[in-house]
C-alpha cells in the first residue's frame, strides 16, 4: 500500500516532532483524509509498543485492517469485537475496554496514538485521563499523539495550545501541546481524494435561526431551537416536500435534524419512503442494524440528531441536508464531510444548508463561537506582529471588512526573555481591549484582574451600581451615533432609546488634538481595530469615514453646573443595565 504525499507528510512530522519532545502532539486530518493509514504506517515504524485508542468498535476494526495491511497484525482488544489480546507489540483498543481493564496494559507502551482525539477532556476520572495516568507509571516518556478532523470544541475551544503556523490556540485548558500538522479540504477535492460537494441553491423553503445567540458553550438550547421550529411547521413540511423529490435522483440521503421532536416531525412527512431515525437513544443494536440497511440501500434516508458526525461511513451518500442551526464551521464542516466519500458513479454530493447557517464548505475554523447569524471569517493582520489572524467579522459586498469581534493577537512570537530556548508566547497586541486604570496595561475586556500589576479590574456592573446610588449620575443608553463637522471641530452626537441626544467635540486644529483624537475616539468607536486607520486632517474628512465608527453601548454621565459630562464610554458591554443592541445611525 502507497502512501499518499499527505499522508506520508503527516507521519515525517510526528516522526521529526517525537526524536525532539516529548510533549503531546495532534495531527488534523479531514474525514476522508484516510487517517487510519497514517496510523498503520506510524504503527509500522515505530520501535516500541504501540497502543491505539478509539471511542467505536467500527474504528478499532478500522485501524487494525490498516495496520495489518502494512505491517504485523496488531492485538485487539475491545468488547465489542469479542477480543482481548494487550501483549503484541501493537494493539487497537477501545476506550472503554481498556479503561475497564487497565491492568492489562501494564507492559509499557512508547506510544500512545488517539483516534477521533477532540473527545479527550481533562477530566481526572474520564476513561482517557485514567488510561494515560496508568500507563505513564509504565513509562513516564510516554509519546501522545492525537488524530482528528475537528480540533475545535464549543465551550472549551482549541484543543491544543499551539499550531505550527505560528498561532496560538488554547493557553487555558489545552488537552494537547501542539498541533504539528493540519491538512485542509480543499486539496483532498482537488486531488480527487474526496467527492467535490455542491452547495444546492433552489431552495424552497429555509427556517430562520437568526434570532437565536449561543450561550457561553456557543451552544443553542434545545428549547429554543424547539419553539422557533414549533412556528416553521409550514417550512419543515415544503422543506421534505423538497428533500423527496430530490432524492428520486440520490442514492443515499442523510438528514441532520436540530432536535429529537423536529427529527419525529420529518420522519412522519417523509411517508411512503425508506427512512429510518437515529438519535442517542436508540439501542446501539438497533442503530447497528438500521446502519446495516442504510449501507445496503435498503433505506434511502437517514435522519439523525447529532449521532452521525464521527465515525459513520457511508460513501454511496450523495445528499446532506442540513436542517439544524450550528454556531460552529467544524460541526457544519464534520456534517458536510458524511457526504465527500469516494463511491462508482458518485460525481459530486449535494449540500442543502436549510438552516442558512451560512457557512463556506471551505471555511477555516475561527476557534470562538460564531457571534452573530451575519458574522463570516476575515483575516486581520497584527499591526504588531504582522500575524494573519482569523477573527469573525462583517463585510461589505468587496469583502472588505467592516468591522470584526478579535481582541488578541493570536501570533506566537519569540520569547524576549528566553531568546536562546525554543520558548513561545502569544503576541500582546490587542485589538479590543480594557486599560487598567492602576497601571496603564492592556486587558482583555472580560478580565477580572489586570495581567500586569494583579489589581482588580472592577466589574462595570458592580462600578455602574455604585455610581448610580450616588446622585448627579446619568446612563445613557447609547443607541445611534451621528459624526459632524462643527467649524472645523468633530462633533458627535449620541442618540439613547427615547432619541435624547448627547453631545461631545474633539478639536482638530493642531497635531497634539489630532492625536489626542485617536485615543479618545478613533481607537475606542472602531468597528475594525488594527487596521491602518486612512489619514485625515480636519473634522470633515473624519465625518467621511463615519460607517467605520460603532457607538459605544452605554454612556455613563455626570451632573454639572451647565449640563452633562462625560465620565465613561462602555463598549462590548454584556450586563445587567442593558436594554437593547446599539446601532450606527
Ligand atoms: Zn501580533
Ligand atoms: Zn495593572
Amino acid at each position: 500500500m502507497q502512501l499518499r504525499d499527505y499522508q506520508q507528510h503527516a507521519v515525517d512530522a510526528t516522526i521529526a516532532f517525537f526524536q525532539k519532545n516529548t510533549a503531546s502532539a495532534v495531527l488534523v486530518l479531514p474525514t476522508g483524509a484516510g487517517k487510519s493509514i497514517v496510523i498503520a504506517e506510524l504503527a509500522r515504524q515505530a520501535r516500541g509498543r504501540v497502543l491505539i485508542l478509539t471511542h467505536v468498535k467500527e474504528l478499532v476494526a478500522q485501524n487494525a485492517e490498516k495496520i495489518a495491511a502494512l505491517t504485523d497484525a496488531p492485538g485487539i482488544f475491545a468488547a465489542g469485537l469479542q477480543q482481548k489480546t494487550s501483549n503484541t507489540k501493537t494493539v487497537v483498543a477501545s476506550v472503554q475496554s481498556a479503561a475497564r481493564n487497565v491492568a492489562a496494559f501494564s507492559q509499557p507502551f512508547s506510544l500512545l496514538i488517539i483516534d477521533e482525539c477532540h473527545r479527550v477532556t481533562l477530566a481526572e476520572n474520564s476513561q482517557y485521563q485514567q488510561i494515560f495516568t496508568h500507563l505513564r507509571q509504565y513509562n513516564p516518556q510516554l509519546k501522545i499523539l492525537g488524530l482528528t478532523a475537528t480540533p475545535y470544541r464549543l465551550g472549551s475551544g482549541w484543543i491544543y495550545r499551539q499550531h505550527y503556523h505560528g498561532r496560538i490556540g488554547n493557553t487555558d485548558n489545552p488537552v494537547f501541546e501542539h498541533c504539528i500538522f493540519e491538512l485542509p479540504l480543499r486539496p483532498l477535492i482537488k486531488h480527487g481524494y474526496l467527492t467535490p460537494p455542491k452547495l444546492y441553491d433552489g431552495l424552497t423553503a429555509q427556517y430562520d435561526f437568526s434570532q437565536l445567540s449561543p450561550n457561553e458553550q456557543g451552544e443553542y438550547s434545545e428549547s429554543h431551537v424547539n419553539s422557533l421550529l414549533g412556528k416553521m411547521g409550514r417550512a419543515t413540511r415544503l422543506i421534505v416536500k423538497q428533500l423527496m423529490h430530490l432524492a428520486a435522483q440520490r442514492q443515499g440521503v442523510i438528514i441532520f435534524a436540530g432536535t429529537v421532536k423536529h427529527a419525529e416531525e420529518i420522519m412522519q412527512l417523509l411517508t411512503g419512503t425508506a427512512a429510518a431515525l437515529l438519535t442517542a437513544n436508540t439501542p446501539h443494536a438497533e442503530r447497528d442494524a438500521l446502519i446495516t440497511q442504510f449501507k445496503a440501500q435498503q433505506l434511502k434516508f437517514l435522519v439523525n440528531v447529532s449521532v452521525l458526525t464521527t465515525g459513520f461511513d457511508a460513501p454511496h451518500v450523495d445528499l446532506i441536508a442540513i436542517l439544524r442551526p450550528t454556531a460552529s464551521v467544524s460541526l457544519f464542516q464534520q456534517m458536510v464531510g458524511r457526504g465527500l466519500r469516494l463511491a462508482p458513479g458518485k460525481t459530486e454530493c449535494l449540500i442543502i444548508d436549510y438552516a442558512a447557517n451560512g457557512y463556506d464548505l471551505y471555511f477555516p475554523e475561527v476557534g470562538q463561537p460564531k457571534p452573530n447569524s451575519k458574522s463570516v471569517p476575515v483575516q486581520v493582520p497584527c499591526p504588531a506582529c504582522g500575524f494573519a489572524n482569523i477573527f469573525w467579522g462583517l463585510t461589505d459586498s468587496d469583502d472588505d471588512i467592516i468591522e470584526h469581534y478579535g481582541r488578541r493577537c493570536q501570533g506566537i512570537v519569540p520569547s524576549l526573555i528566553s531568546a536562546r530556548t525554543d520558548q513561545s508566547q502569544q503576541c500582546d497586541f490587542r485589538f479590543r481591549s480594557r486599560s487598567c486604570p492602576e497601571c496603564g496595561a492592556e486587558n482583555d475586556i472580560a478580565a477580572r484582574s489586570c495581567h500586569q500589576c494583579q489589581s482588580v479590574l472592577v466589574d462595570p456592573d458592580k462600578r455602574l451600581r455604585e455610581v448610580l446610588n450616588q446622585q448627579h449620575h446619568h446612563l445613557f443608553r447609547c443607541q445611534s451615533m451621528q459624526l459632524s463637522d462643527d467649524n472645523g471641530s468633530l462633533k458627535v452626537t449620541y442618540y439613547d432609546i427615547e432619541g435624547n441626544p448627547f453631545y461631545r467635540w474633539f478639536k482638530l486644529d493642531t497635531r497634539p488634538q489630532r492625536q489626542a483624537v485617536f485615543a479618545a475616539f478613533i481607537k475606542p468607536h472602531s468597528k475594525a481595530p488594527g487596521i491602518p486607520f486612512p489619514a485625515f486632517t480636519n473634522a470633515s474628512e473624519l465625518c467621511a469615514f463615519a460607517e467605520k465608527f460603532r457607538p459605544p453601548h452605554l454612556i455613563l454621565l455626570k451632573k454639572q453646573k451647565h449640563g452633562w459630562q462625560h465620565l465613561e464610554s462602555y463598549f462590548d458591554y454584556n450586563g445587567r443595565y442593558q436594554t437593547e443592541p446599539a446601532t450606527l445611525a
